[in-house]
């Protein structure tokens, strides 16, 4: 019982990213929220929560893909820091088990290469708290570099991603980590054909936030 793990991490009323207590600088309408950040923390994140026109998907969006973001999710993904998993979704959960109630979410694969390298699933962990089916409908062939490749050649992306042989139901919310060009999401819809489908990314990429905006997109 000596070692501190993610769950103690997460009832301590410390916050994960920079240890101070949680109710620093919190308004009055977050002082009772569950929220593992602090209100200086929570600050600091870029929430959009809308849904984009990318690559003619309608994608819900939560958070813009700033550089304090981008920070955040190579400690936790790079760096193996699990205990800031909690951090990207706290503010989300009860609202995203009520928009998407009767949808089962169908992760973005991972390779097996980066799977091994970091001994966990980031998506899975980030989706922890959230109470809707979850299931790993793809897999992805060999680690693709996306970020280094010229935007036409990203488009290959659709030859390493690949369905499994696991069968889906018909509702799917489709997730992943950050949007940068969509072509990854474009890839697994265009695999998903004849579901019903929702998509949503966490962050969204700078560049892609300048897309109109989809109205009508939650059931
Ligand atoms: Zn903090």
């Amino acid at each position: 019982m000596s070692k501190r793990n993610h769950y103690d991490e997460q009832k301590s009323e410390d916050c994960v990213i920079c240890f101070e207590p949680r109710m620093n600088q919190r308004s009055i309408f977050e002082y009772f929220s569950n929220d593992c950040v602090c209100g200086k923390c929570r600050s600091y994140f870029t929430i959009v929560d809308d849904v984009f026109d990318v690559l003619g998907m309608k994608v819900h969006s939560l958070y813009a893909y700033t550089s304090y973001f981008e920070d955040l999710m190579f400690t936790f993904k790079e760096g193996a820091d699990v205990a800031l998993a909690p951090v990207f979704l706290d503010p989300f959960i009860h609202y995203l088990e009520k928009t998407y109630k009767d949808y089962t979410i169908v992760f973005a694969p991972i390779s097996k290469e980066k799977l091994e390298e970091r001994g966990f699933v980031p998506l899975e962990k980030m989706f922890e708290q959230i109470r809707l089916k979850k299931v790993h409908g793809f897999v992805k062939r060999f680690d693709y570099k996306q970020n280094k490749q010229v935007a036409g050649k990203r488009k290959d992306v659709a030859k390493v991603i690949a369905r499994n042989d696991v069968s889906l139901p018909h509702k799917i919310l489709l997730v992943d980590d950050v949007c940068t060009s969509g072509h990854t999401l474009k890839a697994m819809q265009d695999l998903l054909k004849g579901h019903e489908l929702k998509i949503l990314c966490v962050a969204l990429h700078q560049t892609t936030l300048g897309k109109p905006k989809v109205k009508d997109n939650f059931a």
